[in-house]
């Protein structure tokens, strides 16, 4: 029987909603290690879902610092950072990432996810402006509403618009801060960060990049949207994540000292929650030391993405550029438009051994469902050309092709 009491039956009409059309999921289990090839639910399917871009969540370098650190430190750090939760091994993660940056200084925290809402809503206040991408990503959304500084959203890589909303604030005494993702996750499209800078420069704004899907994949060695822009120094504010090509968990903001010491006395995820285990400041530590000594990784990752791009276009799919932004990394989506057959597409896809999520509205516009697939480097042309047999095969049984 439901343990659910009517105080809460307003949850169960909204889920049903969701199954009305067609957009309510279950969580598909993973058995055994994140890989290009992964068992979930059961069944072993070619794995396009996830963020482990160079394949390292199952990598031997890293499971052995992970170990390595766990003996010698035990699983937790026992505090907060501020209180007793600072352990020389995360001091060590930040000096490192920091250098790769060729930035001041760096804080690591919990999550890419609140690495920006801790960041946005602490260096903003009330009286202050947040000028960003309608596409930037929640958790950008989420600290820009928690500073309670007013928001103006700018249409999606529309440099012109974005001067425009900023010329309207000019004359305003707040601060104003100028923020975009390096890479948008649902359309793998990358964000005008020079062009931003440009005007962040020219209007005295702050700027700020999230470079969670950048992270590992854009630059040399993967330093992410500032290197590729060749934007070293007018970036004042660099988010990214160690949750996705690093292959553990954290997020990280880098900058100059004074940035990173602000927030350690100000942003509340940092000062309010438990700082990581030792072990995951060691994987990601060991992670930094190979986007410097295999960059093949990375070679290999963009090999592949260019090689399932161009067969997949070439297989008559649209995998945006037309209604939807072009698609210029490792993360292609196959637009579908309505939602109820994306997900059905999705689910027929796993079924023959592709696993490729679906995504709906509201994480993306309504008419612009796809099935977004992202590409490793350590997936074999093998699997790749497997995949798409699997994605034309199916796609031409449901009509899609
Ligand atoms: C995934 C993602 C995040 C969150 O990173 P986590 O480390 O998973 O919390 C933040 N921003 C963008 C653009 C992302 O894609």
């Amino acid at each position: 029987m439901s343990q659910t009491r009517p105080q809460l039956a307003h949850l169960t009409a909204t889920l049903n909603e969701l199954k009305e059309r067609g957009t309510y999921f279950k969580l598909r289990v993973l058995d055994g290690e994140q890989g290009p090839v992964s068992i979930y639910d059961g069944r072993e399917v070619i794995n396009l879902a996830s963020n482990n871009y160079l394949g390292l969540c199952d990598h031997p370098k890293l499971k052995e610092a992970a170990l390595k650190a766990t003996e010698q430190y035990g699983v937790g750090s026992g505090a907060v950072r501020t209180i007793a939760g600072t352990m020389k091994i995360h001091l060590e993660l930040e000096e490192k990432i920091a250098a790769f940056k060729n930035v001041e200084a760096c804080v690591v925290f919990q999550s890419g996810f609140t690495a920006n809402a801790g960041t946005v809503s602490s260096i903003l206040g009330k009286e202050d402006f947040i000028l960003s991408d309608e596409l930037n990503h929640a958790s950008i959304i989420d600290g820009a509403r928690l500073s309670r500084a007013k928001i103006k959203v700018f249409r999606h890589k529309d440099v012109a618009h974005c001067e425009e909303l900023l010329k309207e604030v000019q004359n305003e005494p707040g601060h104003k801060l100028v923020i975009t993702d390096g890479v948008f996750s649902m359309d793998g499209d990358i964000g005008p960060v020079d062009k931003l800078a440009d005007l962040a420069e020219k209007y005295g704004a702050i700027m700020m990049v999230d470079d969670a899907h950048a992270s590992g994949v854009l630059g040399r060695n993967g330093r992410g949207s500032v290197d590729h822009f060749h934007c070293h120094g007018r970036v004042d504010v660099q988010v990214g994540t160690l949750s996705k090509a690093i292959g553990a968990l954290g997020g990280y903001v880098c900058g100059s000292r004074d940035l990173i010491e602000y927030l350690y006395h100000r942003a509340r995820p940092f000062l309010f929650s438990t700082s990581h285990p030792p072990s995951v400041a060691a994987t990601c530590i060991a992670a930094f030391d190979l986007l410097e000594s295999e960059p093949e990784r990375i070679e290999r990752l963009w090999e592949n993405t260019r090689y399932f791009k161009q067969q997949l276009t070439s297989a008559g799919f649209d995998v945006g550029g037309k209604t939807t932004p072009a698609s210029e990394t490792p993360i292609t989506p196959i637009i579908i438009g309505e939602g109820k057959l994306t997900m059905e597409f999705s689910k027929a896809l796993f079924e023959a051994g592709l696993l490729a999520t679906g995504i709906a509205f509201p994480t993306v516009p309504e008419g612009k469902a796809r099935v977004r697939t992202i590409v490793s480097s350590e997936h074999t042309k093998a699997q790749l050309d497997r995949a798409l047999e699997i994605l034309t095969g199916t796609a031409k049984r449901m009509g899609i092709l």
